[in-house]
């Protein structure tokens, strides 16, 4: 078949994979002109995660990017130490920055899958055969299915979906933004978070020390503003920390500098069902658990996995399939983001008594009995999918072939 992916960061391209492999035509259309290589750490961890990296034949790439972090500390506002976040409390077994991630599956299926950079779908006409679509820039073309893989602000949801953002996504009460600076603070595979009521900022060494990553939480009513305006983004950010100490107005300053700026808001999407005929959603599109859950990449990698591999079980039956991809990933998803609420209190916390809390609780965490708990807990969310074996963990053509019956090996 032909199939149109909308957005290339890691539910699309992880698709685009498996999709090559069962010999499908792909084509990915970003909106972005070059692939996004910014945002934070992203972790996996538990059985499924796992099961995606080496089914995707990307665990050797991942293990070789692995950001290897060790402890955060949270420092008050002279930027001495008051308490030390356990590396291995929200560690999972292997954790990279999203960039890196999006590099490594984009090289991934660069020769076998069309990229179309800078352009983006504006219309969707489904009929009993295929799908034509139109675009900003390119000349309208047909497929035979179309995959939204455009994030938590989905073109493809808004188009073929009868339902507009604000009815099918709930805002968590906080926003985020990361972008990549000089590791100035000489940080050496680890960070420092300073909190004020209702604010969060920190900085921690990346790609081996060699830059730092600059991270924002904080707590606002819902900002209406022009998502493509990084510029006002940056002013918005600016606005919100007027006047905090520690290293703040040092990272505001280099924040105008950086080209990998990312600022959203932790947001869910609930959608009663992630698809319309010939037109699906994967990733943050379809079920976004927001950063909060620290699992909406693990999750868009799990997605990608079972998309494909109902799509080939169903023979290209795309009714068949998108309704097993559903069945099978749905609960899941629910189950990532039930994750996310509540976090937002202890990234954030609302006032000082609050601040002090946490920072009595980190202190004395690594001799706590719920230090397990709550990061075996995050575990059992992770892992609480039995994933299918598809046959498309191998490229096609190199799967052995069945043997003739009747015949001992
Ligand atoms: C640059 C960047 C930085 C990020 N940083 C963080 C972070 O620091 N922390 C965090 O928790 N999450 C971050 N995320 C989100 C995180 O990647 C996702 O939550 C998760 O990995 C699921 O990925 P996804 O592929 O479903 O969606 P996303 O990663 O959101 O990717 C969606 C892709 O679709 C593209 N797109 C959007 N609109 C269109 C359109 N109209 N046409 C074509 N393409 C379109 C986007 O440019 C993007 O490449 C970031 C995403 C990006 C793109």
């Amino acid at each position: 078949m032909d199939i149109l992916i909308s957005g290339a960061s890691v539910a699309g391209p992880a698709l685009a994979l498996y999709l090559n492999r069962s010999g499908h035509r792909v084509t990915v259309v970003e909106r972005a002109p070059a692939l996004r290589e910014g945002g934070y750490s992203v972790d996996f961890r538990g059985e499924a995660h796992m099961a995606v990296l080496r089914a995707l034949g990307i665990l050797a790439d991942v293990e070789h990017h692995q950001t290897h972090m060790g402890d955060m500390s949270y420092v008050n506002e002279s930027g001495k130490k008051m308490a030390s976040v356990p590396g291995d409390l929200f560690a999972g077994d292997v954790e990279i920055l999203r960039g890196d991630l999006a590099r490594i599956l984009y090289d991934a299926t660069k020769d076998r899958t069309e990229y179309v950079f800078g352009d983006s779908i504006t219309s969707l006409a489904q009929d009993a055969d295929g799908v034509t679509v139109t675009f900003e820039r390119g000349a309208s073309r047909r497929f035979d299915l179309v995959v939204g893989a455009d994030g938590l602000h989905s073109n493809v949801r808004s188009l073929a979906f009868d339902a507009p953002e604000s009815a099918v996504t709930s805002y968590l009460g906080l926003y985020c933004a990361v972008f990549t600076l000089d590791n100035y603070l000489g940080l050496d595979h680890t960070g420092q978070l300073y909190s004020t009521p209702g604010k969060t900022v920190g900085i921690y060494s990346a790609r081996n020390n060699t830059e730092a990553k600059a991270m924002f939480y904080f707590g606002s009513p819902p900002l209406d503003h022009d998502r493509r305006d990084v510029t006002r983004q940056k002013e918005l950010l600016a606005e919100a920390y007027r006047g905090v100490g520690w290293e703040t107005p040092t990272l505001l300053r280099k924040m105008w500098q950086a080209d990998d700026f990312y600022f959203d808001s932790t947001s869910q999407v609930h959608l009663d069902s992630w698809s319309r005929g010939r037109v699906v959603l994967i990733g943050d599109a379809a079920c976004c658990p927001s950063p909060l859950s620290g699992m909406g990449t693990g999750l868009a990698l799990v997605g990608a996995h079972v998309l494909a591999g109902e799509l080939a079980a169903a023979n290209g039956d795309h009714r068949t399939a998108f309704a097993r991809y559903e069945q099978e990933v749905r609960a899941y998803a629910t189950g990532c983001q039930k994750s996310a609420v509540g976090v937002s209190k202890f990234m954030v916390p609302e006032n000082r008594l609050m601040a002090w809390f946490m920072n009595q609780n980190y202190k004395i965490m690594p001799y706590l009995p719920w230090k397990g708990v709550i990061a075996k807990s995050v575990r059992k969310t992770a892992s609480a999918i039995t994933l299918k074996d598809y046959g498309l963990s191998r490229p096609a053509g190199t799967a052995p072939r069945p043997r003739p019956s009747g015949r001992a090996s």
